[in-house]
């Protein structure tokens, strides 16, 4: 049996079915932003293998530290233990994200740091006195992992999550938040979405702990940007009905939108915030939960006296290495003005895609470049045209879409937008 005949049989892919299984190309290798192929045929990759690899592949550092610490301690439990790569990645972590959030909880994946989230929103406000307060509220076409707590403050229709409706906890879902990122604003609540969620929180605050939301751009529920003004007077609505704020950075941390975090657009500090993968710059599974000295002190105040949370592989210590090592490249690399000659020259090639026939719509910020079509498209056709132009593109939804690592360069980023506009042309 061939090792994709293997693969076919006994290997289940995100979003995949056995029976139909789609095709896969068999990666061999990883270097800066190329992929290489069991052919020998390389694919400048697009994604970043799903946002992460933000300073591309077989960075010296991050490999080095991997490494290093595989040597001293590849693991140990962090129950009445701790090690200095967590130690130090905190301090790391702290100098860079909003102040006011000093207590932080590590974690496996994204969709865990949100589910940590939402269990410390549940156990602060109980903590309160608000036992009522373990519902959220959320805004449509977000999208925030695949867990059940996750699945359920994921917008109900592109969520990908509709099979499982009649499990999931009822949340409160409020409008998306209607005026684009760079629209201008409109004090109107009628217009600005604002009314909407204010009308929400009036009436069922006494059930809702928190407003979970991803701020400013909307991820895998449809890369749509926002303004970030909703996310100030989102904070005052919050703060009126003690509803928490909780951001979800998982997709737009360490740097993607041109900011460290898309938080910094309005200076809101949340509540309670999610970081997940760029973290630890794609080399390993690995996230954060941040929180103010305020729920975290509440919360120990309170009967049982601790946080009810504590994976097995909790500061993994290879991870904290390949994240503390991911931050020092981000301190020590022009990401800044990489970031944003990615923004400018995705802006002047995708352009141009607005006259082809069944584009929806084409937007850009930071090193997020859309295609949106009117139309779903199917990575399934995309597939093998990706292989012959040269470039890793994985569709979904209405948008054929690129999140490129920081160090693409300006011919490599032509390629991509020229991938694009291909695609565009005949999904
Ligand atoms: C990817 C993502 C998650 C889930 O992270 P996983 O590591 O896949 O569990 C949650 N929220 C947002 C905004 C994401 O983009």
């Amino acid at each position: 049996m061939t090792d994709l005949a293997f693969d076919r049989d006994h290997l289940w892919h995100p979003y995949a079915s056995v029976s139909t299984a789609g095709p896969v190309h068999l990666v061999t290798g990883a270097r800066g932003v190329r992929l290489t192929l069991d052919d020998g045929r390389q694919m400048i990759d697009a994604m970043s293998s799903w946002w992460c690899a933000i300073h591309g592949y077989g960075q010296p550092a991050i490999v080095q530290a991997i490494s290093n610490q595989a040597q001293t301690m590849a693991h140990v439990m962090f129950g009445g233990l701790t090690h200095t790569p967590a130690i130090r990645l905190g301090q790391q972590l702290l100098a860079i994200t909003p102040a006011g959030l000093p207590r932080i909880f590590y974690c496996d994946s994204g969709s865990v740091s949100v589910e940590v989230a939402l269990k410390l929103a549940v156990q602060y406000q109980v903590a309160q006195g608000r036992p009522g307060k373990v519902r959220f509220a959320t805004p449509r076409g977000g999208y925030h992992g695949d867990t059940w707590k996750a699945m359920s403050v994921c917008d109900p229709v592109t969520g990908m999550h509709q099979i499982f409706a009649g499990a999931l906890s009822p949340q409160y879902f409020c409008a998306q938040p209607p005026l684009r990122y760079g629209a201008e604003w409109v004090e109107d609540e009628a217009q600005n979405g604002l009314g909407d969620l204010r009308r929400l929180l009036a009436a069922h605050h006494a059930q809702i702990a928190g407003l979970i939301l991803e701020p400013v751009v909307q991820g895998a529920g449809g890369m749509y940007f926002y303004h970030p003004t909703y996310l100030t007077r989102a904070r005052a609505l919050c703060d009126a009905f003690d509803v928490l704020l909780i951001f979800d950075e998982i997709a737009t941390g360490f740097g993607r939108t041109g900011r460290m975090f898309a938080t910094e657009m309005t200076g809101v500090r949340p509540d309670i915030l999610c970081l997940g993968k760029a973290l630890s710059g794609g080399a390993m599974s690995f996230a954060a939960t941040l929180t103010t000295d305020a729920i975290a002190l509440a919360i120990s105040a309170a009967t049982p006296g601790v946080f009810m949370h504590g994976p097995t592989f909790m500061a993994n210590p290879l991870a904290c290495a390949a994240a503390s090592a991911s931050l020092s490249l981000l301190d020590t690399t022009p990401w800044q003005s990489r970031v944003a000659a990615i923004e400018a020259q995705l802006q002047t090639e995708l352009r141009p895609a607005r006259s082809l026939s069944g584009v929806a719509d084409v937007r850009v910020l930071g090193a997020i470049g859309v295609i949106e079509m009117d139309h779903e498209v199917s990575a399934a056709q995309a597939h093998p045209l990706c292989k012959d132009l040269g470039v890793w593109l994985r569709p979904f939804g209405r948008n054929i879409y690129c999140m490129p690592p920081f160090i693409t360069g300006a011919d490599d980023l032509s390629q991509i937008s020229h991938a694009m506009f291909e695609l565009a042309k005949v999904l």
